[in-house]
């Protein structure tokens, strides 16, 4: 079966039909529709993307870099969805843009239309938009210009096969696209309003540009018009989407008027693409093509076989209709999922790692469906890097980390994926027998937390048999399983306020200032802040605020923590007990107050100099560290988090397994050689594209500015080189000492290591060496001497303890063969202590595997009998009426008695019974 038809020969065959067709009908009204995408002009994918920067550039745009899939700092969004995403700041004018007129392709991520990948050919989770936008520069005249203007000169789209749409309200556009396009061109619909990108932000009436796939005899057939004739086939594709943002929709939902207009568009790269490939769909164009054909070589040819060995129920005719949607689905979750990958997301069981993960379990569970026996996903990412390593190198940087993710998520899964299958086949067997059509939510519960069926699958593999789950049932059966394992989190970091401040940051070359009070700010017991003008010490019990003009603390960042220290005057002295950024740039002491201060007070600011410094150690060390990891372990060993201190650091970074002893001794050796080399540490700024040619390293998770400071640790064979804002020690030589202190699993590929340097490791020096002089004391041997020591006592002790059971077991031994109290099946003696009981349990069991105990346990004062159950149906019947506990203790059961009248009663019964 060829599935991939050569497109000369598609378009060749269109024409050679097209001629039937004039011949057949004897008139030429179509033409067009079989000779116009400039079927002679090659458009690769990086072309399109570059002719797109390329044009807005010549327009006076300045062209950035794709951002992060992780938007930074924008707690409403999981992923960025769109190309403005990046820019919600700008655009509701809360920050000054550094351009007013700005060009990307960006990076985007949606499992909004996760349901329709594979089925629709246009929907894809990962995608990239090519977009302009203009912060309060021009507006709809120009932008609707130059969208037209790239489309059909550049592009070269024939633009009788361009329609657009406009708000229904918005005249301005309409009148504007009456002078480029024929009026009947032009349709107004309700729903061209876009926006805002999470709950608040920009929004704003578009205008929408579609190109025409094939001619339809139906006049009133046009863009968001349900066409009989057409019925699903997509006679329309929307290519470009403008939005007029002029509103900003805020927390009760209201449309308030942005101070600046801006423009925000959005063409989607992979249909532009389609169209100018000319391609039937969106995975025949180069962006997917290489990645199906790879996928396809992992097909087996019994394909019986592989739904066999995952309990899947074979069906040719329904195989050969859903192949292509299946091998879609595939080829999209595996692009997406390198590409979260690459921007540093980790699969885990919340938030961006759980969207991971469902979507990597999701393309597994297809490929079954597809045929697929073995572990295959990783071999994928090549196909993806040769793709996409010119346009965004992260893919290439991390790809050999990328196939670990992938292969290691692939494994755990298909561990459970038969299993899950077969529970699932069980469920659907029990629904049929009982003419049920609804899962219910605790099956698919326990698909979801014991076996790993992300409720997606489950749904999925409901829909493919004609079921449903009861979802409000399973979100019930998550939410009890989220109370019980909830952690208090009490983060006050998100403040907001109405006002704007600004202090400047001397904190780099100074820890002690004068400054003047520019706000004063209360913290209410419900986390918001409340702006006062004075305050004293008296009416306060809490922390408060303060911000200064300028101010030598160093906020809380990149892992760094914040300064503590005081600010004083001769009526007020304020603890500062930590220093925080707002989300707006300006800084925030937070601490306690004692004495009266007012707005405009002259105040002294001054750092705690001896934990900065050491804070600073640990900072350049951490950097030392970060180096050392790559050069040891490999390239893939990566930032994942980091936290500064003045009393230790802590540095997460993926590496996928244990460090070994050696691996270990060998990154605080590399450190500590660096250390001793007394290398200085070079602070620059310099441009953002300069530092990231030079190979500086930045956090994919991080946004950064245009102009960048770093810091450089060089050695001959040895380079630290990092974005950072932190403070840092002149030279290596200042860490004095680095160690190494415990080394863990955070998560899946995902290390932790915490390590001491210079004065911090003293308290932990001293605490070591008590201890160890406690030892040493305790049992009078030297230091030298102690290990052998306590080996030799752990020794004698299990010596000790074997001789003792072995003691025990003889007068066990010997009550047993005196002791035949009742009958021959019945012991009864006083155990020593309670933990014997299984000891002369197994002595009695040799002897007689029929047998009876009853133990009297001296010290404890207690009754236990023991018994074996298949045997002794009176006996229980007899445990019942008292209502005494069974207790399981392998084949037999143990019943414990404390009441010695109940003893004295059941014992009369027993010797009844055993007269008759
Ligand atoms: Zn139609
Ligand atoms: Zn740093």
């Amino acid at each position: 079966m060829k599935i991939f038809i050569d497109n000369n020969l598609l378009i060749w065959f269109k024409r050679v039909y097209f001629l039937f067709l004039i011949l057949k009908k004897g008139k030429i009204e179509n033409i067009d529709n079989f000779i116009y995408r400039g079927d002679f002009v090659s458009w690769d994918h990086k072309t399109i993307r570059n002719t797109f920067l390329e044009y807005f550039e010549n327009k006076n745009h300045k062209v950035l870099k794709s951002y992060s899939l992780i938007p930074d700092n924008d707690p409403s969004l999981l992923f960025v969805a769109a190309g403005m995403v990046p820019f919600k700041a700008e655009f509701s004018g809360k920050v000054k843009p550094m351009y007013t007129r700005v060009a990307t392709c960006q990076k985007c991520f949606r499992m909004d239309d996760i349901d329709n990948v594979g089925y629709t050919l246009r929907h894809h989770t990962f995608f990239e938009m090519l977009g302009n936008f203009s912060f309060g520069d021009y507006f709809k005249k120009e932008s609707i210009h130059y969208a037209w203007d790239l489309l059909t000169n550049v592009y070269k789209l024939d633009p009788r096969k361009l329609w657009v749409s406009v708000h229904i309200q918005d005249d301005e556009a309409e009148e504007i696209w009456k002078n480029i396009i024929s009026k009947d061109k032009i349709v107004r619909l309700e729903d061209n309003f876009w926006g805002p990108a999470g709950l608040t932000g920009p929004c704003g009436p578009s205008t929408e540009i579609f190109f025409e796939n094939f001619y339809c005899s139906n006049s009133n057939c046009k863009p968001g018009y349900e066409c009989l004739e057409c019925e699903k086939k997509e006679r329309f594709i929307e290519i470009w989407n403008i939005v007029f943002t002029q509103y900003f929709k805020n927390e009760k939902g209201e449309l308030l008027d942005l101070p600046q207009k801006n423009i925000d568009t959005g063409m989607g790269l992979e249909r532009l693409t389609r169209i100018l490939q000319n391609k039937s769909n969106q995975y025949y164009t180069d962006l997917f093509y290489p990645i199906l054909s790879k996928i396809e070589q992992f097909i087996e040819k019994d394909i019986e076989k592989v739904y066999q060995n995952f309990n899947l129920q074979f069906e040719l005719s329904n195989y050969l209709s859903k192949r292509d949607i299946y091998l879609n689905i595939v080829a999209d979750h595996l692009r997406g999922a390198v590409f979260l990958i690459s921007d540093g997301v980790i699969p885990s069981n919340e938030g961006r790692g759980y969207v991971l993960r469902k979507l990597i379990r999701r393309a597994i569970l297809y490929s079954k469906f597809l045929g697929i026996l073995k572990e295959f996903s990783h071999e994928i990412v090549d196909s993806v890097v040769e793709i996409f390593k010119d346009v965004y190198p992260e893919v290439q940087l991390r790809s050999d980390f990328s196939k670990k993710v992938l292969n290691s998520e692939e494994k755990a899964f298909l561990k459970n994926i038969s299993k899950g299958i077969s529970y699932f086949n069980s469920i659907k067997q029990e629904l049929i027998q009982n003419n049920i059509k609804i899962i219910d939510g605790k099956k698919a519960f326990y698909l979801y937390d014991t076996l790993g069926f992300p409720l997606e699958l489950t749904m999925e593999l409901a829909k493919n048999n004609s079921l449903q789950v009861n979802i409000d049932e399973f979100h019930k059966e998550m939410e009890t399983q989220r109370i019980k394992s909830r952690q208090n989190k009490n983060d006050i970091k998100v403040f907001s306020i109405n006002k704007e401040f600004k202090t400047e940051f001397i904190g780099y070359n100074k820890i002690n200032y004068e400054g003047k009070i520019i706000g004063i700010l209360k913290i209410n017991p419900d986390k918001t802040l409340e702006l006062v003008n004075e305050i004293s010490s008296e009416n306060i019990q809490d922390d408060i605020i303060l911000i200064t003009d300028i101010t030598p603390f160093y906020p809380e960042a990149g892992g760094q923590v914040g300064d503590k220290g005081i600010i004083y005057n001769d009526n007020f002295k304020f603890e500062v007990k930590d220093t925080q950024k707002h989300v707006e740039g300006f800084i925030f002491h937070i601490g306690k107050l004692n004495g009266y201060l007012k707005l405009g007070d002259q105040v002294y600011l001054e750092v705690d100099f001896y934990k900065r410094k050491l804070t600073a150690i640990h900072h350049t060390a951490t950097h030392l560290l970060h180096s050392a990891l790559r050069k040891i372990l490999g390239s893939h060993a990566y930032q994942a988090g980091s936290l500064v201190d003045y009393d230790r650091l802590r540095f997460d970074f993926t590496h996928f397994q244990a460090l070994t002893d050696i691996e270990l001794k060998n990154i605080e050796d590399l450190v500590n050689e660096k250390i001793l080399k007394e290398l200085d540490v070079l602070i620059e700024y310099k441009p953002l594209n300069v530092a990231l040619q030079e190979g500086a390293i930045a956090l994919f998770t991080e946004k950064y500015p245009e102009n960048v400071r770093t810091v450089k640790i060089v050695d001959k064979d040895f380079i630290s080189y990092e974005l950072c804002a932190g403070t840092h020690v002149k030279n290596t030589s200042f860490i004095g000492t680095f160690k190494i202190l415990s080394e863990k699993s955070l998560q899946l590929g995902v290390r932790r290591i915490e390590a001491v340097c210079n004065l911090s490791l003293l308290p932990i020096f001293n605490k070591f060496s008590y201890i160890l002089n406690d030892l040493t004391s305790l049992t009078n041997t030297d230091v030298d001497k102690i290990k052998n020591y306590i080996s030799k006592l752990i020794e004698e002790s299990k010596n000790l303890k074997q001789n003792l059971i072995n003691i025990k077991k003889k007068y066990y031994q010997l009550c047993i063969n005196q002791t035949n109290l009742f009958s021959k099946n019945v012991f009864n003696f006083n155990l020593l202590e309670e933990d014997d009981l299984l000891l002369v349990h197994d002595l009695i069991k040799t002897k007689n595997p029929l047998y009876f105990g009853i133990y009297y346990v001296e010290n404890l004062n207690k009754y236990i009998f023991i018994f074996n159950q298949n045997n002794n149906d009176e006996l229980m019947q007899l445990f019942n009426r008292y209502n005494l506990k069974l207790i399981n203790l392998g084949s037999y059961k143990k019943v414990v008695i404390n009441d010695s009248k109940i003893y004295d009663e059941i014992i009369t019964q027993i010797k009844l019974k055993i007269a008759t």
